[in-house]
């Protein structure tokens, strides 16, 4: 059977495309318009609609709700935040544990919320596993963990080579990390189960409705323009395609590939019965999880940028990229090896300039936004979602600050990115460094992180 690329994602193929959601009809009116149906959107449509039910709130979608990374992603519901470490030199080290906080508790809001919307998104909660296979590697897990420990995650477990074997057989571990902080989940199940609570409290979702310009009080689309006080931007990877804004985040690529169900015996050479999901300390790292039908859905860095901040056709993906990302299954677990792969597909991520995720209102302007979240947004979208409801709460006169309005990432501005060719040639030159890094930590012969790597992080404004 040969391998399906593109199509959206396999979580599509597997869950079936929606029926299109009309678009918008013509001019319309708001109290609040949101631009994007990922999660980042439609989060934020259904916090605001609880607390204030008789806002009249409209969601604008490209595509379809989910079409981008929330419809594509590796599942990880987890308590990691890009930026917190930058947010720790800015803001103070207690202010980055506030954050975190809120992130570990964010993991359990998206679990209750689901459960209470009647959600089934295949949720697991067996954790996080990220787990070393280098002795440079292993170096940088323990300075994970110590960070980590340090950040307020006193639940977090470190484990060498034996301990990590009984829980997941990676070829060659030689030790993991392990936080309870995490869940494995069905993207598109909870996607869809999100817009559908959305539009049932009564949010008007538009599909096949592209914003093409953002200004104050205004979304203008082909279709009509819709006038509200409140427009917020949460457009994430796609935000390059919005007026003005080529240059705020950058249009990550991330690819995945799924097999097809693993039988029982290849199950039991591998364990994996706590459906963690699984990371490693690769500076390329990779990401999996264990579906609820029995698959491996593994991703990575396939081409990490397309010149000019273009975004793929649909989930394509390089067939090379697929032959790297079977590479790194097969070398994980060698019993996967005649396993076919049944789908891969890539999507984009947004990544600001200084990497670290952003909530914000300018209170000028009435124009909110969220995102930048760097491969780490199916929690942050919800921490998110509703630091912007209290947000436009606070800006309304309905509310005050709050807990999250006071966190360390919200009103964060960031430097833009620089024009082409020199973004292009940046990327480029730093996943070709963490390539080299990543092949020369494989030698075994160094126990530090290559400086290669440490050079690329810091001409990358990653610390
Ligand atoms: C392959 C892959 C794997 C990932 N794995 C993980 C993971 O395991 N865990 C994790 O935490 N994070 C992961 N991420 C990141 C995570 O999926 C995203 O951070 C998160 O889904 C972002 O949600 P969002 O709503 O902000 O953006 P998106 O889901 O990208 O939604 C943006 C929406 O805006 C729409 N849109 C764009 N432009 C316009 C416009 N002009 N007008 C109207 N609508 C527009 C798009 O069609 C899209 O539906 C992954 C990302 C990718 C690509």
């Amino acid at each position: 059977m040969s391998t399906v690329n593109g199509g959206i994602s396999y979580w599509y193929a597997n869950e079936g495309i929606p029926d299109p959601r009309e678009p918008l009809p013509g001019d319309a009116t708001a109290d609040v318009c949101i631009v994007g149906g990922g999660y980042t959107g439609l989060w934020t449509a259904y916090y605001l609609k609880k607390a204030v039910p008789f806002l009249n709130i409209t969601v604008l979608e490209a595509r379809f709700c989910g079409y981008g990374a929330s419809g594509r992603n590796g599942g990880w519901l987890y308590n990691g935040i890009a930026g917190r470490d930058r947010y720790a030199k800015l803001h103070g080290h207690d202010a980055a544990v506030r954050l975190q906080q809120a992130m570990n508790d964010t993991v359990t809001e998206v679990i209750n919320t689901a459960a209470a919307e009647n959600i089934d998104a295949d949720i697991h909660h067996g954790g996080v596993l990220e787990v070393a296979y280098t002795p440079a590697q292993l170096s940088r897990l323990k300075h994970f963990h110590a960070a980590e420990i340090a950040f307020g995650e006193k639940e977090r477990t470190l484990h060498g080579a034996r301990e990590t074997a009984g829980r997941i057989r990676v070829t060659g571990a030689v030790g993991s990390t392990w936080t309870p902080h995490g869940a494995r989940l069905h993207p598109v199940k909870l996607l869809k189960g999100l817009a559908a609570a959305v539009e049932s409290l009564g949010v008007a979702i538009h599909e096949s409705t592209p914003v093409t310009e953002i200004k104050p009080k205004h979304a203008v689309t082909p279709y009509g323009t819709v006038r509200a006080p409140y427009i917020l931007r949460c457009t994430e990877g796609f935000t390059a395609g919005l007026k003005g804004q080529r240059r705020t985040w950058l249009p990550m690529n991330s690819s995945m590939i799924v097999t097809d169900p693993l039988p029982a015996s290849v199950w039991e050479t591998i364990g994996w019965e706590g459906r963690e999901t699984l990371g490693d300390m690769a500076h390329a790292y990779m990401y999996a999880q264990r579906t609820a039908d029995d698959r491996i859905a593994l991703g990575g860095r396939g081409v990490p940028y397309r010149y000019g901040s273009r975004t793929d056709n649909d989930g394509r993906t390089q067939p090379a990229t697929i032959e790297a990302l079977r590479e790194i299954l097969t070398r994980f677990f060698p019993t996967t090896a005649g396993i076919p792969i049944a789908h891969a597909w890539s999507g984009v991520l947004g990544v600001p300039r200084d990497w670290c995720s952003t909530v914000a209102l300018d209170r000028s302007t009435g124009i909110g936004w969220a995102g930048g979240y760097v491969g780490s947004g199916v929690a942050t979208a919800n921490l998110a979602a509703r630091t912007l409801r209290d947000l436009i709460q606070q800006d309304s006169g309905q509310g005050g600050p709050t807990d999250l309005t006071a966190l360390p990432w919200v009103n964060h501005k960031v430097r833009k990115w620089e024009p082409e060719p020199f973004r292009w040639l940046g990327v480029q030159a730093m996943y070709a460094a963490y390539r080299t890094a990543d092949r020369r930590e494989a030698t075994g012969r160094t126990t530090e992180t290559d400086p290669i790597a440490k050079t690329a992080n810091r001409v990358a404004g990653r610390n």
